[in-house]
């Protein structure tokens, strides 16, 4: 990110914010690396202007243009693939590893996904359904789009908010989060550069309780797209209700991953070490409650304690890092804090559970017994690499603990019983139930909430339909027929 040019994109250009700069912090060094310009609320009225006016050109372009325009972006941000894989490590602190091999990769995937996608939104059906009539239905764009997205996976999220809301018609201002605005800026500059129009894309960076509030109530913008914590999305419902706006929400996780008596243990303890410390844990989908089968217990702690205990965590510019820093030092402590309370309620820490002599966020991975399932670090989202452990007997008691939370966004079912699978599958409450693997995401792939962790879809041709509006269309075939009003309303 240069200081210079601003950390702005508002009608394809970047600008210097005129609100009051912040510094940005390193996570993995503790060092400043950027003093950032912030929104005003007039740079946020120039973003949602830009994107009202590109909405009149770009809604009416073909499918094929659009998806044309996509193709281009594709092939733009490859060129880029390293600077912004790097970038999202210099942000965020995650492993360059994670960067390169899943951020921005599946980030040019998801490009390519909806430039294909966008040739295929179409209406239902045309039908005779009235009688000397036709009836069709036609799929539109809604509008601008305000979208507001976390830190924790900066250009993914950018992704999946741009890329469904603009392949169907719509234009957008993304607020990403304050903490991490680089990689979102960087995305629509590429954009531009590959041809997208101006205004199509625009970002502005701010804080939540100001630009990002602002962003909700404004009366331009047509629907909220918002990733992000519950509480907040809360709130972002009751903001939204002033305009009778859309709202989409992907909220916070507290995913259960359950291991049956038939499961394949070692599996399972693989599974539960990458799902609960893919991106330091923070992640809304990462394991985060392990429910395994009394007699597979001690196997499992043990293995998932020593496969956490050989992970390396440092230098998140190392190749060799398995894990980087948490995104802040604060959050670390929130992190740290949540492990500390467990203890003293009775938990034991069976593998981690310290700060490392780093001068970075970092934490080590973390394994709980011993946790009640009522207790906070079982029920309340911790959003770092911590899993709690705790035994089961039967299958009913299995499903019943991974049900019993507020959340329902993901979960995991380990067996080889396909019946078990089956039912484990229909019968846990979240938008995603992976069977034998916990964490796998491509673009074809619909992501979102049950309960407390939120409405609609990203990702997959189920976005599409967060981000048009329906409408039906029905031509008379007869007017004479028509003519009396009461033909119109009534049957013979
Ligand atoms: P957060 O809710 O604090 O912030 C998310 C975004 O909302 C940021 O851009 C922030 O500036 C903005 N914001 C904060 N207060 C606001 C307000 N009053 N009005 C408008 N905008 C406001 O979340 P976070 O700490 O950035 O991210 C972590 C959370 O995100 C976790 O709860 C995690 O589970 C969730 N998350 C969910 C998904 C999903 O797909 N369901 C994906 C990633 C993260």
């Amino acid at each position: 990110m240069s200081t210079t040019q601003g950390h702005q994109f508002i009608n394809g250009a970047y600008r210097v914010g005129s609100g009051t700069p912040v510094e940005r912090i390193n996570p993995a060094t503790g060092q400043v690396d950027v003093v950032m310009d912030i929104a005003s609320i007039a740079d946020l009225e120039d973003a949602i202007s830009a994107a009202a006016a590109a909405f009149k050109s770009w809604s009416r372009l073909t499918p094929a243009e659009r998806s044309d325009h996509l193709l281009a972006f594709a092939a733009e941000l490859k060129t880029r693939a390293a600077e912004l894989a790097d970038l999202e490590t210099a942000q965020t602190g995650k492993s360059t590893r994670m960067s390169h091999e899943f951020d921005v990769p599946g980030t040019i995937d998801n490009v390519n996904f909806f430039a294909g996608a966008a040739r295929h939104l179409q209406g239902q059906a045309a039908g005779d359904y009235a009688g000397n009539s036709t009836s069709m239905i036609r799929r539109e764009p809604i509008g601008v789009i305000g979208s507001i997205a976390p830190w924790n996976y900066p250009l993914q999220m950018a992704a999946w908010k741009i890329l469904p809301a603009i392949a169907a018609g719509n234009t957008i201002v993304l607020k990403p989060s304050e903490m991490t605005p680089g990689t979102s800026l960087v995305f629509a500059e590429a954009a531009t550069a590959a041809g997208i129009p101006a205004g199509v894309i625009n970002v502005v960076v701010g804080a939540g309780r100001q630009i990002g509030e602002a962003l909700v109530r404004h009366p331009k913008i047509a629907m909220t797209s918002f990733t992000g914590s519950t509480p907040v999305g809360r709130k972002i419902m009751e903001m939204a209700s002033e305009t009778g706006k859309r709202v989409h929400l992907e909220l916070g996780g507290k995913a259960p991953l359950v291991v049956f008596k038939d499961a394949d243990v070692e599996a399972a303890a693989h599974g539960a070490v990458a799902g609960s410390t893919i991106n330091g844990g923070q992640d809304c989908t990462a394991a985060t409650r392990a429910y395994v089968h009394s007699s597979l217990f001690e196997t499992f702690t043990a293995r998932v304690a020593e496969l956490m205990d050989a992970m390396v965590v440092g230098d998140p510019t190392n190749e060799d890092t398995d894990m980087g820093s948490l995104i802040s030092f604060a959050h670390r402590g929130k992190v740290s804090e949540m492990v500390e309370r467990a203890k003293e309620a009775g938990a034991t820490v069976r593998a981690g559970g310290v700060v490392p002599d780093l001068p970075g966020a970092f934490y080590r991975p973390t394994l709980i017994t011993g946790a009640t399932q009522d207790s906070e670090i079982v029920q309340d989202e911790v959003f770092g690499p911590v899993l709690v452990a705790l035994p089961f007997e039967t299958d009913d008691e299995a499903i019943e603990m991974a049900n019993d939370t507020p959340f329902g966004l993901a979960a995991s079912a380990w067996t080889n019983n396909v019946n078990l699978a089956m039912r484990a599958a229909a019968e846990i409450q979240a938008g995603c139930v992976w069977v034998n693997e916990h964490i796998p995401i491509v673009s074809e792939m619909p992501h979102g909430g049950y309960k407390d962790s939120g409405f609609g879809k990203d990702m997959s041709s189920y976005s599409f339909e967060e981000y048009t509006n329906v409408k039906h269309v029905l031509i008379s075939h007869d007017t004479d027929a028509h003519k009396g009003w009461q033909s119109t309303v009534f049957k013979k």
